[in-house]
């Protein structure tokens, strides 16, 4: 996988994050190319680009990239990109690892993205309880991931739309 450097406004590296990252924040208006691999071109839905090799943030964002980000539900599910952490499929719903009924708490380490079916067969049990195996553990958001929420943006759309 390709990797896209990501500048902030001001021009200071920020992180890198995947081709198909990059072309998204191209597209929604959130970052122009600055650099681009000659000759290379992806598709995205109906708009044809450069390959970026370098992209900068039209607007300049503070983000504290090297603190934790903040839990959130939607973070859970960009972190995980909206796959159920029990079958792979497509997730809408957050499950909490260890059961809030069982003190589990609202951390990144103690949720996964989860379909609703699982969620619902899951109910109130551990994995182990329920004999449900997470396919990944659950872990701290990356860099790119902090970059994306703190952007607002949600690449679940253009996830099927880029190439
Ligand atoms: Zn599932």
């Amino acid at each position: 996988m390709r990797e896209t450097l990501v500048l902030n406004a001001g021009f200071e590296p920020l992180a890198t994050v995947s081709l198909r990252r990059a072309v998204v924040l191209v597209l929604q208006d959130k970052a122009v190319v600055e650099r681009a691999h000659p000759g290379l071109r992806v598709r995205a839905s109906a708009v044809e680009m450069p390959v970026p090799q370098v992209i900068r943030l039209c607007r300049y964002v503070r983000v504290p990239f090297r603190q934790r980000a903040p839990w959130s539900r939607r973070g859970v599910l960009v972190r995980d990109r909206h796959r159920c952490a029990y079958c792979g499929q497509r997730a809408t719903t957050v499950d909490h690892v260890v059961p809030r009924a069982h003190g589990g708490q609202d951390t990144w380490l103690n949720t996964v993205a989860a379909c609703a079916a699982d969620n619902h067969r899951k109910a109130d049990r551990t994995p182990e309880q329920a004999g449900m195996r997470l396919l990944s553990r659950p872990f701290e958001p990356t860099p790119a991931d902090s970059l994306l929420l703190a952007l607002g943006l949600d690449e679940r759309d253009w996830l099927t739309a880029v190439a």
